[in-house]
This record gives C-alpha cells, structure tokens and sequence, in this order.
C-alpha cells in the first residue's frame, strides 16, 4: 500500500494503517477476512456524508476493522487496516499511515478504538507516555525506539529515513503539491464574461482573439429571482459557432473575482493597452510590486491565486521575476469591545447608561472582548463624529500610535484622549517659541548645548526613518516623536534665543514638523507657516539625518546632593565643565532639591559625577 507522509521520522509509530472508505483495497480486505457485511454497509454510510464535513477536524472521527493487515516496512510489525472516514480517497493515496503519538486525528481514533498508541518523538524537555498522554504530540523532537535512528533529531531523522527507503528501492523523497482544482465560473449578471461558445458540433469553442472583448447586454431587467439573468439575454446568447458557423451559443456564467484580482496589478501598469494584455517592456520596468498591503484575509485565497497566476504568466514570457510582489504587509483588524444586553443583544455604546444598564429594559448590559468592529456587533466607532470632535489629525495620530500595522488595533476612548493631548502639547510649544524660531538665523556653534539638540533631533529622525521605511512601525515612530517634544519642553528659555542654540532649535522643529506632518499634516501646515516657512510642509522631501551628528558620544553624569544620589544627566562627550555645571544647574530633578537654596559647594569629578551641596 502506498502512503505519502510529510513525517518519515515517525514511521516507527505507525500502528495501523487508515483508508478511505472508497479505496477498491477495502471491500477485497473485508471479503477475504469474512467480513464483507459489517464494512460494506459501513462505507454506504459514509459516502452519504459530505467530504468536506468528513475531513474537518470537528467531526467525530470513526472506522471500521477491514479484516486486512499490512506490514510496518522498518518494525516489521503486522498493523491492522481500517477504513476511516476522514480519510479522502481524492488526496494522496486514499491511504495514510496512522502515527497515534504524532497525529491528532490517528490519536482520536486510536483512543477509540483501543489501538496501540507508540511514542517515537520526545520534544524537548519532555517526556511523554503513551498510557498519560492526552493528546498527541504533533511537533518534532528527539526520535526514540526507532531502531538505528534513535537518537537523531527529526529534521535529521526525516531524511536518513527517507535515504534508507531509497535505499531499499521501497519509497522515495518527494515534493507534493496540494493542488486542487478551481471552479471559476459564477452565476452572476455582472463579472468578466468567461470567452467561449458552446457549439452543439464543436463543442465548447474560444472566442476568437479578433472578437475580443466579450462584452455584456446592458439592458437585462433585474429580477429578484434566483440565477443568473444573462441565463435569459436570448439575443446576446445567440451566436454563430466560430469553427463551423452553425448556430451556437455563449456561456453565460461569469469568472469569480478572485479571477480578475490574481492579476489586476499587472494591467494597472498599462491599463489602456488595446493590442494585448500586458506589455512585456512596461512589466520589466514596474514588476514585481514593491510594496502590497492587504487584511489578513486575503492571506490564504487572494494571495495564493496571485502568486499561481504570475508563475504562470512567467512560464508564458509575460512576467519577469518569479513572485508578483517583493515585500507584504498584512494589516490588522481594528478592534473594540462589545456591549450586550441579555434581552436585547449587541449595544451600542449610547443604548447603555452609566451604570452599564441598558436604556431600553435596565438589565446589566455584559461587557464583552474586544471584536472586529461590525455593525452588527454595534462596536463601531463613526470616524465623522471623532473627526468633528477632536480633528483629523488626533484620529490619524491614534490609529497610528497605537499598534504596528500588523496586529490589531483596539479601539479606547482613552488612547483618542492621548493622542489628542500630544498634539496639544506639540500646538502650544510651537504657539510659545513661534517667534524665536523664525528669528533665527545663521549657523549653530559647536557648544555643548547646541551639539545635544543637533543629537536629539537626528538620532530622532534615524529612527523614525527607519521605522517608517523599513519596518512600517509607525507607533515607535511616533513615541520617537513624542520623546523629541519632550525634549524641547526642557531647553531652557535662553537657548532658544542664544545665537549658538537657536539655529540648531530652528532645525530641530523644521525637522519635527517633517516628521509629524505624515501622522498630523494639518497642524504641521500651519506650524510650518508660523515659523515662516514657504510651500507647504506636505510637498517636502523626507529630510536625510547625518549620521556622525547621530552618532555622536555621550556620557552619563551622575548628580548627588548631599550626599544622596538624586538625578542622571547625558551630556556630549565633548562638553566642557562649566556646561556640564549649567545643564546640571538647571536639571529640573537637580532644581527640586536646589530651589530656593543656597549653593554651597559644587564639586566636578570629570566624566562620571557632579556632587552639590546644599
Ligand atoms: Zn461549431
Ligand atoms: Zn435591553
């Protein structure tokens, strides 16, 4: 009997062997064994059932003793054959070795029906007993009693299992592909017309090229009865047969969509080419896509249907490259949590009081996991009323910070409120230095001070760089961002009007402005026009950070205060002790303890710590 297995590291498990009910062998095992009967009305049982209902993993898995034996080509064991009903006499062989251990489904059926359960992968740091365990142990490990290749890890085991067969002339290595077909065609008025005719002669012939486009009959009435209703455009569906002239007529059905989105990227590139489907020189030029962002959705249909598609298209001389897209984003859903009343189902927010009761029947309304925002779930958020309440920019800015792309977002009142109040905060420390800013002039000088905002805004702007264009991590972008304001928040007062400092705070809120304005682009419009900038923000190119200013060393300070250790402080490498005194001065950690007092002594040991006493 011939299996095909993806683990040939686990065939020293096998303790029986299970086969589609369908399989020819099953009927011949049950009549040599006598037992024709009992297994012949049990295989005209199950093909009533739906195959796809009898593959699925809920379904209750059972089988029937055929009467046959085979045996374990490396234990050398005699194994019981049955039929099972999960087995699919379509996928493979019709005939799967059954490995109880390392199989969930053979471990099922063999708990019921008492067959022999042989552990022959241990997982790390584990040790499982085939009488304890309660459930089967589907990863790989350390192979055991399995005869010479005990010891071995399964990836190892996987092929040295498979050599012996070679070996042995008795099975062989092989890729399998699990290829199904693809009915394409649907019942439906408005799709892509599938091209051919169907001649009572010829049977079913292509469109010819020069008839091309197919194109639909405009005026169907619509009905609200079943099928199709170009089933019914006689007029268009009349046609003469293009081998033989004969009366013939068109197919009605449609291509599915998913028939049209495999390759719709493609024609986007030379959408209004009318000589051929794709132009082979525009493909060089614009294939594969550089960047494809879709929900997670489309992870297992759309995506697989793509990739089918361009492997064909590049067999055919059409397509370069052998994937349609270099780099995939899958986004997440957005989610929020859900309110449901016991009487009246989903709530929405509004229909439930304070109290959590609902406002219809004042039962306790159940607050439940957050979900996929859905109508019918009633936990949507309408992007109107956000907009209208707190501005584009704050809900941009939310949906942004709040999770990377690629998870799911869960919707709270309270990350709106936060991202609301940075945007505040970035409005009323521009509405402050607004006019210093634009006053500046001319080029920093190479203090201590002015070399630590020159730090802060391109070490900033690295990160943001990259999260943004290497790793689509818009939220640490944003907290990068975050940090930079707060950082501006601490430069005192005179720096912004020094002539060494104010040029480098000059660059460091143009490149702010630069940086936020992806996220917020309205209030970055109207901040680069205080600060008297021209054009606007948003027609900027991306600003390159200089990467030795980024770079640049700094040293840790420790500060004690009588005695006691009371801040830390970075200061560039660079600076000298009378700036190191004054940033340490005017630390607002250092002005808790200092304020109001009098300086007694203040002592430097260079490069490692400050100590005052007050
Ligand atoms: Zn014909
Ligand atoms: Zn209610």
């Amino acid at each position: 009997i011939t299996v095909f297995t993806t683990r040939p590291d686990t065939v020293y498990g096998a303790t029986f062997m299970s086969m589609a009910p369908e399989h020819p062998l099953v009927l011949e095992f049950a009549r040599k064994a006598g037992r024709e009967a009992e297994v012949l009305e049990f295989v005209e049982r199950v093909a009533q059932q739906d195959k796809l209902v009898r593959s699925s993993e809920e379904t209750e898995k059972e089988g029937i003793f055929t009467g046959g034996t085979c045996r374990n080509p490396l234990t050398g064991a005699s194994i019981p054959i049955y039929a099972a009903n999960f087995v699919l006499y379509e996928y493979g062989t019709g005939a799967v070795m059954a490995v109880p251990a390392h199989d969930q489904r053979d471990f099922e059926f063999a708990r019921k029906y008492e067959l022999p359960v042989v552990v022959v992968i241990q997982p790390d740091g584990e040790v499982l007993s085939s009488d304890t365990m309660k459930s089967a142990h589907e990863g790989e490990g350390r192979m055991v009693d399995s005869g010479p290749f005990t010891g071995l890890q399964s990836e190892e085991g996987k092929r040295k299992i498979t050599a012996h067969f070679e070996e042995k002339g008795i099975g062989k290595g092989k890729i399998q592909y699990r290829l199904r077909d693809w009915g394409v065609s649907r019942q439906r008025y408005w799709g892509c017309p599938i091209p051919v005719i169907h001649c009572n002669t010829c049977g079913v012939v292509p469109v010819p090229a020069r008839d091309l486009p197919v194109i639909l009959p405009e005026d169907l009435p619509y009905t609200r009865e079943k099928g199709n209703p170009l089933a019914s455009a006689e007029e268009w569906i009349k046609v003469s047969c293009p081998a033989c002239n004969g009366p013939a007529r068109r197919e009605t059905d449609t291509f599915d969509t998913f028939f049209e989105s495999s390759w719709y990227f493609l024609r986007y590139i030379d959408p209004k080419n009318d000589r051929e489907a794709l132009d082979r020189e525009k493909m060089r030029n614009w294939m594969p896509v550089d960047q494809y962002i879709g929900g997670v959705e489309h992870a297992c249909m759309h995506l697989i249907y793509a990739r089918f598609f361009h492997k064909y298209l590049r067999d055919r001389g059409l397509v370069p490259g052998n994937e349609p897209f270099h780099r995939l984003l899958s986004q997440g859903m957005v989610c929020k949590q859900t309110m449901e009343c016991p009487k009246h189902g989903w709530r929405y927010p509004e229909e439930v009081d304070e109290k959590g009761k609902c406002r219809k029947c004042g039962e306790q309304v159940t607050v439940g996991r957050s979900m996929k925002m859905s109508k019918s779930k009633r936990n949507v958020v309408e992007p109107s009323e956000l907009i209208e309440r707190y501005g584009a920019d704050t809900a941009r800015v939310f949906s942004l910070f709040a999770s990377p792309p690629e998870k799911d977002l869960d919707w709270s009142e309270q990350g709106v409120e936060g991202a609301y109040r940075f945007l505040g905060r970035v409005f009323r420390l521009l509405a402050q230095r607004r006019e210093a800013v634009s006053r500046a002039e001319g080029s920093w000088d190479e203090s201590a001070a002015a070399r630590q905002i020159r730090r802060v805004t391109h070490r900033t702007l690295k990160k943001v760089t990259g999260d943004v264009e290497d790793r689509f991590h818009f939220n640490t972008a944003l907290s990068a961002i975050m940090e930079m304001v707060n950082f501006l928040y601490l430069v005192e007062d005179a720096a912004w009007e020094s002539p060494g400092t104010a040029p480098a705070l000059r660059e460091a809120v143009t490149i702010l402005l630069l940086m936020l304005s992806p996220f917020a682009p309205h209030l970055s419009e109207e901040i680069w026009e205080w600060i008297g900038k021209k054009d606007l923000v948003s027609t900027q190119p991306w600003p390159p950070f200089d990467e030795e200013v980024a770079r640049a060393e700094e040293i840790l300070v420790v500060v004690q205060i009588n005695g006691k250790l009371r801040s830390r402080i970075t200061v560039d490498a660079g600076a000298t002790e009378e700036e190191i005194r004054s940033m340490v001065l005017a630390d607002p950690r250092v002005l808790e303890y200092t304020e109001g007092k009098k300086i007694r002594k203040m002592v430097y040991v260079p490069k490692k710590l400050v100590s005052i006493v007050v």
